[in-house]
């Protein structure tokens, strides 16, 4: 078919713990089905982290059988907050704990490494690009979307006609600390959340892994005396809370349903502010059993409010929970190898 001298793309997804990394044609074909990780070496600082990247980037081309000359570019995601340009926010990050990584420049370093240009997208963003472009196909340089990945944190990101809204300091998108209205959306009682970032009640402090052991598992436990989670410690109890929810139990669904209004409420800013055409959710939930995934999202919708006028807007999974960060990037470094004057 010729593939073996298309040009490609390489796209890299840098985690706490593994790089995952995808190739693309740059006639859109991904040439990679499944994962394809390696160790990210991230807490043994910047360096070795480069490396490990190195290492991926040659390693996805071998298992492909696709030589280095056939590269246009390359995209990197790496949790944040770093700055559009792939600048490690100055006061380091949950992932990027080493003093080393604080205010390092991950974009311009591999940059530098592999001798091509690098394109970098946090990991919400990236996630979001590729629901984007995987949802829309076609269509997708015509169309807006707004994604929310739940995870340890909350991340995500806005497309409008088809890119990544970054913003002026890359801080757009950023849909974990927009502080929500909390009125009605709070248990008898239950004390206002906190998030990490400081703000009080802010998407991330609700919906999000942190937001269970921090804020939801706490009061709720209060609500459900002798709920086997209460002899667990919070961290891991906040694991297992996913798990009984699938399963149906009563405390577990209603930490789910607490998550799910937020998210609505967060897409009802939105609809107001940006009005997309469609509203993805991500995250560990892209996993769990039908019924409860099913459900989630029901809920999310159900707590959305639109206008008449938007009532068409759609309500999806973001795809491919684990490869969707690398193949957004993929998405974002083919844009940046097709654009005139390259
Ligand atoms: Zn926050």
């Amino acid at each position: 078919m010729g593939s073996a001298a298309t040009p490609v793309v390489v796209g890299l997804d840098n985690g706490g713990t593994s790089n995952n990394a995808t190739v693309l044609t740059v006639d859109g074909r991904f040439l990679v089905d499944g994962l394809l990780e390696s160790p990210s070496e991230v807490q043994a600082g910047p360096q070795a982290a480069i490396e490990a990247l190195a290492d991926a980037f040659t390693g996805a081309l071998a298992s492909v059988g696709v030589t280095r000359d056939l590269v246009r570019a390359v995209g990197l995601d790496t949790p944040g907050p770093a700055s559009a340009a792939g600048v490690i926010s100055s006061r380091g990050s949950t992932n990027f704990s080493q003093p080393q990584w604080r205010g390092y420049d991950v974009r311009g370093a591999l940059q530098q490494r592999l001798g091509l240009p690098v394109v970098y997208l946090n990991d919400g963003n990236a996630a979001a690009l590729y629901a984007h472009q995987s949802h829309f196909g076609a269509d997708a340089a015509h169309r807006s979307s707004v994604s929310v990945v739940v995870g340890t944190g909350l991340g995500g990101g806005l497309v409008e006609g088809g890119r990544v809204i970054a913003g002026a300091a890359g801080m757009a998108g950023e849909l974990g600390h927009v502080q929500l209205p909390l009125t009605g959306l709070l248990g008898p009682g239950q004390p206002d959340p906190v998030c990490g970032c400081g703000f009080v009640g802010d998407a991330e402090s609700v919906a999000s892994l942190t937001g269970i052991a921090r804020n939801l598992l706490p009061y709720w436990l209060t609500r459900f005396p002798g709920h086997p989670l209460a002899t667990e410690p919070l961290a891991r109890a906040a694991k297992l809370v996913r798990g009984l929810g699938e399963r149906g139990d009563p405390l577990a669904r209603e930490i789910f349903t607490q998550q799910a209004k937020a998210i609505g409420r967060l897409f009802t800013l939105v609809a107001n502010l940006a009005d997309p055409h469609a509203y993805f959710v991500g995250g560990g939930v892209v996993e769990a059993a039908p019924e409860f995934r099913d459900w989630f999202l029901a809920t999310v919708r159900e707590h959305t409010v639109l206008r008449k006028e938007q009532a068409a807007a759609t309500f999806a999974l973001v795809p491919e929970r684990d490869m969707a960060g690398a193949r957004g990037v993929a998405l974002a470094a083919l844009r940046v190898s097709s654009a005139p004057g390259r």
